[in-house]
């Protein structure tokens, strides 16, 4: 396959078509202060400077002065192992471009000797575009190379940090542009209206009513004092609705009190991709007062990856939130059913192979790892692992919202073999995710190198293992 020209990438025009719609327009008053729209008058190369300046914490100057330029991360990049021979692609040359700067306005060596330590800055908003292109467009986050770093450097975390500065600056892809307006408009990432939600899950309702013949199975809405608050990814709501009657059911015969929210019942949030603490403190904030207000004991994260991350630990820090709600993904949730005997689950009922693909933000960022196949084991008949597997997982090729960044999706492809290659040797039938974006991620790497296999997730495995006694 012809490699992609990465100077096509990097010279992807600055302005949008929503951001030069969204310009003519009186924002709602939702999103005044909010949504921030690229200005070319302003001084961008200054105020890039200043909020770099401002946001730089102990965190981030370790992984900005910590590197030794070793090079080893580049081993560990599927960006970088997929084109060896482009220097562009190693984790090293994308945190260099933001380290630079930093170098050159904040570290005294770069302000005495800026031509001895490489420290340079953006000159204008050309510069910042480019960055942009960078930042966004070249990087999942998916943090492998902060794993086989030895100086621990986190490159992902610089990666975020340029695109908080850009996005306060309106310098995003349209994709970025897009998410973060239906986020504001509507409080989740999908802009999925209250009407449709409720009306989804009404639907959902009435399917499984039908298919078990019991009028008493409920999903129920905004109930007071129930066991647990469930929330989802509101891609469950718009493109798999299915998943949110697979849940129920398992729920129903587990005998379980819970609910779902009508507001704040959008566990992912795409501040964790674009950098926008704003915005990932207003997204958890909503879900976790609709906990407190519904006097929910505990809050339950459906499948999802960054969700998972944002809702469990980063969204209390963006909203200084006191977590005194426990806070579970739905595996946790799942494995206390059966360990209870609460649902009983027959593995010959999943007889197609399966194997198993750990999500960045639930295994090399999260806590979960041996809980799913814990799950998986005892759900399907045939679990293979991939190979290599648990944090040192390749990325679907998906993350950090790269699925609604359309212009690096030939990137994303080309830099997907590595991925493709890597299902294709468990000959599994199924792969296994316990995240949306990943079923999306790992769908598009299936159909671009024709693979013979499709995503599932573990609630579906377990809805279909689930021991029904009439
Ligand atoms: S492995 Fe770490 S220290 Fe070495 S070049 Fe990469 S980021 Fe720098
Ligand atoms: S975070 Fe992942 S995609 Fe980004 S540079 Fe590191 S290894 Fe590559």
């Amino acid at each position: 396959m012809a490699k992609i020209d990465i100077d096509d990438v990097l010279n992807l025009p600055l302005e949008t078509e929503s951001q030069e719609e969204a310009k003519g327009k009186k924002l709602p008053s939702v999103m005044e202060g909010r949504l921030k729209v690229y200005d070319a008058k302003a001084n961008n190369v200054q105020r890039f400077i200043k909020l770099l300046t401002e946001r730089i914490n102990r965190h981030l100057a370790s992984s900005m002065v910590g590197c030794v330029h070793c090079g080893m991360c580049a081993e560990s990049c599927h960006y970088a192992l997929t084109r060896p021979d482009d220097p562009t692609m190693t984790p090293v040359y994308k945190a260099d471009q933001i380290r630079r700067i930093f170098k050159r306005h904040m570290d005294w060596t770069g302000r005495i000797f800026p031509w001895w330590v490489h420290a340079d800055t953006p000159k204008n908003d050309r510069d910042l575009n480019r960055l942009k292109n960078i930042v966004f467009g070249t990087c999942s986050a998916c943090r492998r190379c902060t794993l086989n770093c030895p100086m621990g450097v986190d490159t992902a975390l610089l990666i975020r940090l340029a695109r908080g500065i850009l996005t306060e600056l309106g310098i995003v892809p349209e994709g970025v542009f897009n998410v973060s307006r239906d986020t504001w408009e509507t409080g989740n990432q999908m802009g999925v209206s209250e009407e449709d939600y409720l009306e989804t899950l009404d639907w959902m309702k009435e399917e499984l009513q039908e298919e078990l013949g019991d009028p008493d199975i409920d999903i129920p809405v905004d109930k007071e004092g129930c066991d647990f608050m469930y929330t989802i990814n509101p891609r469950e709501i718009k493109f798999d609705p299915r998943s949110i009657a697979d849940a129920a059911k398992i729920f129903h015969f587990a005998g379980e009190t819970w609910t779902m929210p009508s507001w704040g019942w959008d566990q992912t949030n795409f501040g964790l991709y674009s950098g926008d603490d704003n915005m990932g403190a207003f997204v958890a904030k909503n879900l976790y007062e609709a906990a407190v207000k519904l006097r929910a004991k505990r809050i339950v994260i459906s499948e999802c990856g960054h969700g998972y991350r944002s809702t469990r630990w980063e969204g209390y820090n963006w909203a200084e939130y006191s977590q005194n709600i426990p806070t579970e993904s739905v595996i946790l949730t799942l494995m206390r059913y059966i360990k209870a005997g609460r649902i009983r689950v027959d593995p010959s009922k999943n007889q197609d192979s399966v194997t198993f693909h750990d999500s960045c933000n639930v295994a090399r960022s999260g806590d979960l790892v041996e809980e799913p196949r814990w799950i998986l084991k005892r759900t399907c008949s045939d679990f293979r692992e991939m190979s290599p597997n648990r944090l040192e997982n390749f990325c679907c090729t998906g993350g950090s919202g790269l699925l609604s960044m359309a212009e690096y999706k030939s990137l994303r492809m080309e830099v997907a073999e590595l991925k493709a290659e890597q299902l294709k040797a468990t000959g599994a039938k199924l792969v296994c995710t316990i995240c949306h974006n990943c079923v999306d991620g790992l769908t598009d790497v299936i159909k671009h190198y024709e693979l013979d296999m499709r995503v599932i997730q573990i609630i579906e495995l377990v809805a279909s293992a689930l021991l029904i006694e009439k």
